[in-house]
């Protein structure tokens, strides 16, 4: 078959078996090359194929690393590798990690794309996100994929410069249009034939229900935030150096990855919306708990004009929200900043209408997370994120906030 028949065979095939693709499949563009060991894809749509190593896969076989790149770039993974600030070094085990992600979705019945990690290997059970494979699951030692740019944003060898214009490949306002189609016809295909893959089902009512955007706001600002400390490696005192009986009285430090601490600062004086207040941190649980850190080990301080001693609770719904007067959220901060070990992300959670600290309290981050409409100014050194009210039918609120519904 020539090369030029094959990929239409194989994106007729992709396109038959995975009908809410078809507007993703057909925007893809091949470019023969052959840097590339087998295919790999770019941010514009382009896929680079190597037609010597190619020239003899079945239909199928192009058809999975078709849907397989189109997954890649519906679901953004390249900006998702920039918001966490991923470093060459662990490149590879990013791909595997939004590889799981996307094998979760193919139908059952058609092989995996070679090579490709399922999230089995990497230690984790199905249908969660790339990032929780990536921060929770363990590395593989196989040769591992690179299924190009198209996954992690890292510019590869093969890639043609950005297109200039519609026929050179997909601009960013295209993609946004190829996304917004592929989420709504994946909801219809739902609708119709109850068939739509879970993973592919979540990430389409996602883009389609911009309510949920703080939601993706606060995820990158705490994936960012986990993944600069975690990435951070320290030179570890606290568990002797197995190496240590070799080295008579000097103490080897241990090099490893730290955990992250984390506090929350909450606001608990009158004017706060308690069922808002409730899906914050409800969200906040979840969030940590994908970036592999336990909600138990979270110092929460409560505050109105006066901050509460710090609680650990097993979930965040178990927090005692003591409080109801004024707001004067310094004290809870400063109360969270000298508590020991100081915290390396300090999230405060408030309406807002509260005087600030006036400069940044030195090695936390802190993120602001403002709770109702149109909430105050903040400082410029304070990260913000809104949360607002809902009008999403779809979504159940009452049952994610009715644990502080007793209060
Ligand atoms: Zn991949």
């Amino acid at each position: 078959m020539k090369s030029k028949d094959q990929v239409s065979a194989a994106r007729l095939w992709a396109a038959y078996n995975y009908p809410y693709l078809a507007s993703a499949l057909f925007a893809l563009r091949f470019v023969a090359d052959d840097k590339v060991d087998q295919i790999a894809g770019d941010e514009y749509f382009r896929v680079y194929i190597n037609y010597d190593s190619a020239h003899d896969w079945p239909v199928e076989v192009l058809g999975v690393e078709m849907i397989h790149q189109v997954g890649h770039l519906l679901r953004g993974h390249a900006l998702r590798a920039q918001e966490i600030e991923l470093r060459e070094s662990d490149l590879f085990h990013w791909v595997d990690a939004m590889d799981a992600e996307l094998n979760d979705d193919l139908l059952d019945g058609h092989v995996l794309p070679e090579g490709s990690a399922s999230p089995d290997e990497l230690g984790l059970p199905e249908s969660l996100f790339g990032e929780e494979y990536f921060f929770r699951g363990t590395t593989r030692t196989e040769p591992q994929r690179d299924c190009g740019s198209s996954a992690h944003g890292n510019p590869r060898p093969w890639d043609e410069p950005p297109p200039k214009q519609g026929k050179d490949g997909v601009t960013a306002e295209e993609k946004d249009l190829i996304r917004q189609r592929v989420a709504s016809d994946a909801l219809t295909h739902h609708r119709n034939h109850g068939s739509t893959p879970a993973g592919m089902l979540r990430w389409a009512n996602s883009l389609l229900t911009p309510q949920v955007n703080w939601r993706a706001e606060l995820g990158a600002k705490l994936r960012r935030g986990i993944a600069e400390i975690t990435g951070a490696v320290d030179y570890s005192y606290q568990r002797p150096n197995r190496r240590q009986s070799f080295a008579s009285k000097v103490i080897l430090p241990n090099l490893r990855a730290r955990v992250p601490e984390v506090s929350v600062v909450l606001d608990t004086s009158a004017s706060m919306n308690e069922e808002l207040l409730g899906d914050a941190l409800s969200e906040i649980d979840g969030l940590l708990s994908t970036g592999g850190i336990r909600f138990e080990s979270v110092r929460v301080f409560t505050c109105d004009s006066e901050a509460g001693s710090p609680q650990k609770v097993r979930k965040a719904s178990d927090i005692q929200l003591i409080g109801g007067g004024g707001t004067d959220l310094n004290q809870g901060i400063l109360a969270a900043v000298q508590t020991r070990p100081s915290p390396d992300l300090l999230l405060v959670v408030t309406d807002g209408g509260t005087l600030w600290p006036e400069s940044s309290p030195s090695r936390t981050r802190t993120v602001a997370v403002l709770v109702g409409e149109d909430p105050p100014s903040t400082p410029d050194w304070l990260e913000r994120v809104v949360v607002k009210e809902s009008d999403d039918p779809n979504r159940d609120w009452s049952a994610k906030s009715s644990h502080i519904a007793s209060l």
